[in-house]
């Protein structure tokens, strides 16, 4: 599996589509320098252990301050078949595969199942809180505001004079209203 984000002709693999890779707003190291997390179990760079050990130690840095790691250790734990090889989020694949017995553990045998259905709860939760209407009373107050104070600003913050100069006016605009 190369690295999300560099696709090669020769994966055949797909990632459970239920747990789609982190967004990273900037180019990943692995993305940037992909050798550099190039490990199997029991990889030795030609015999050379030091060598080893201290490209893997560079890996971990790199993973420890990649704003995705967290994410990043979640799809390489879910997506075993595309990452038997490679440093993913700090982990070598031997870590990795204590980490899913832990999880196994944890959560039962189906355990990918479990999270999956978890975020997509998640997912719904979130959709429903978006999607819920203002009680009328509330959707009154907000549209009288607006229509009293304008817009709400979005880069500025609003000091704590206008904020009374604002009340006052709702306050009066709910009184003639009523
Ligand atoms: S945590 Fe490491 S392996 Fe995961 S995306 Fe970041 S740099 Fe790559």
């Amino acid at each position: 599996m190369s690295r999300p984000g560099i696709a090669k002709p020769t994966d055949f693999t797909a990632p459970d589509s239920r747990f789609p890779f982190p967004h990273s707003p900037t180019p990943t190291r692995c993305q940037t320098e992909p050798k550099l997390f190039d490990f199997t179990n029991g990889d030795h760079t030609n015999g050379d252990r030091a060598a080893t050990e201290k490209r893997l130690e560079k890996a971990r840095t790199a993973c420890s301050s990649c704003p995705i790691v967290k994410n990043c250790l979640r799809w390489a734990l879910v997506n075993k078949p595309v990452t038997k090889v490679g440093i993913w989020a700090a982990t070598t694949p031997g870590q990795r595969t204590a980490l899913r017995k832990r999880m196994a553990d944890r959560l039962g045998p189906d355990w990918i199942d479990v999270l999956a259905a978890q975020d997509q709860a998640r997912r719904e939760r979130a959709a429903a809180a978006r999607h819920t209407p203002l009680p009328v009373n509330q959707a009154r107050i907000v549209r009288l505001d607006r229509a009293v104070n304008g817009p709400m600003p979005v880069h500025r913050l609003i000091t704590p004079e206008r904020q009374q100069h604002n009340l006052v006016r709702l306050t009066a605009g709910l009184k003639a209203a009523s």
